[in-house]
């Protein structure tokens, strides 16, 4: 069943605790009972780097009724991802990058060294968000399953950037769907570990601790209203906005932005040059750090109103700064 991430063979000879491939030759070392697919090239290609992190989610309910249904019929489970578990089984295969004393085999998601076919049941678990390609390590799952076999499968929407170490891409309902457009859909939900509470939560928790200590008084003392009341851009002058640390904004931000440069000659004719420290909205921020107070409350209720004609003149500007695009990429 393990599958040769060198040549793709799947005949194995033991050698000492180590598994030798037939075709090839190459071998795969035990590192404290694990069967080891990890080398420097994996480590490099996929972007892997050591971590103190412990990634640990139990086995829930669903997961271990599809564990006894795979043991009645002989049948076999790969935790793709399983991150550190107290709970093993011999029919379950626990695979992960990091050796924790669980783990059965180490390997990356995005080349899973077992045959085509090999499980009844995959999990994988708050692992897509990790992993740098989520489209070929969907793949791969699909491809060890057996025909007939199912998928259980979480991936975060609405989670602040964590990593394990690292975090890519989350999810909506239709990107998950997305990975696997080949997989019937048996039941798709919010699950109760994923219910939106976690991130109102999560969310004002981050904010909280990137805050200093007299601005995060201010913050935890705002009521809901007052923080629906102020209308987004106008949130930016006060110091709960400006005083956020870098990091945290990183970590719960509503969007994130870049200018990326594709290589070649920058200098080739009609080429511009750019710089961050030419472009405004890379430019350090100034606000005025405006305290919440009297004046705050004295908001309640009109920003509504006042959104909505600024929402109102906004899109008119930029119905006509979008003609004027079209009309010149039309000449050029
Ligand atoms: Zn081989």
């Amino acid at each position: 069943m393990a599958r040769c991430l060198r040549c793709g063979a799947q005949d194995w000879n033991r050698k000492g605790d180590a598994i030798v491939c037939a075709d090839c030759g190459s071998t795969v070392d035990r590192v404290e009972g694990a069967l080891n697919f990890l080398d420097s090239e994996t480590y490099s290609k996929f972007r892997i780097v050591e971590t103190e992190n412990v990634s640990d989610h139990p086995y829930d309910g669903n997961a271990k009724e599809l564990i006894a249904k795979a043991s009645e019929i002989g049948g076999l489970v790969l935790d793709c991802g399983s991150g550190y578990k107290t709970d093993s089984y011999d029919h379950v295969i626990q695979l992960e990058i990091a050796n924790y004393p669980n783990v059965d085999v180490l390997a990356v998601n995005q080349d899973l060294p077992f045959g085509d076919e090999s499980f009844d049941v995959v999990f994988s678990a708050n692992v897509l968000e990790h992993v740098n390609d989520p489209f070929l390590s969907a793949q791969e799952i699909v491809r060890v399953l057996k025909p007939g076999g199912y998928l259980y499968v979480d991936i975060p929407f609405l989670q602040a950037e964590h990593g394990y170490p690292h975090h890519y891409f989350n999810a909506t309902r239709e990107g998950l769907l997305r990975l696997f457009p080949h997989l019937h859909k048996i039941a798709h939900q919010v699950p109760a570990s994923g219910h939106p509470i976690f991130t109102l939560r999560h969310v004002v928790d981050v904010y909280r601790a990137g805050l200093p200590p007299e601005v995060s008084d201010q913050f935890l003392n705002m009521d809901m209203k007052q923080l629906l009341s102020i209308s987004d851009l106008d949130w930016l002058d006060y110091a709960v906005c400006t005083e956020l640390d870098p990091e945290s904004q990183w970590l719960i931000a509503s969007t994130t932005q870049a200018i990326l440069q594709k290589s070649g000659d920058a200098a080739s004719p009609g080429g511009i040059h750019v710089g961050p420290t030419e472009l405004p909205g890379f430019q350090q921020r100034v606000h005025s750090g405006k305290a919440l107070g009297p004046e705050a409350d004295a908001i309640h209720g009109a920003a509504g109103s006042f959104e909505l004609s600024r929402k109102e003149r906004e899109l008119i500007l930029r119905k006509r700064s979008m003609l004027s695009g079209i009309r010149r990429f039309l000449h050029s």
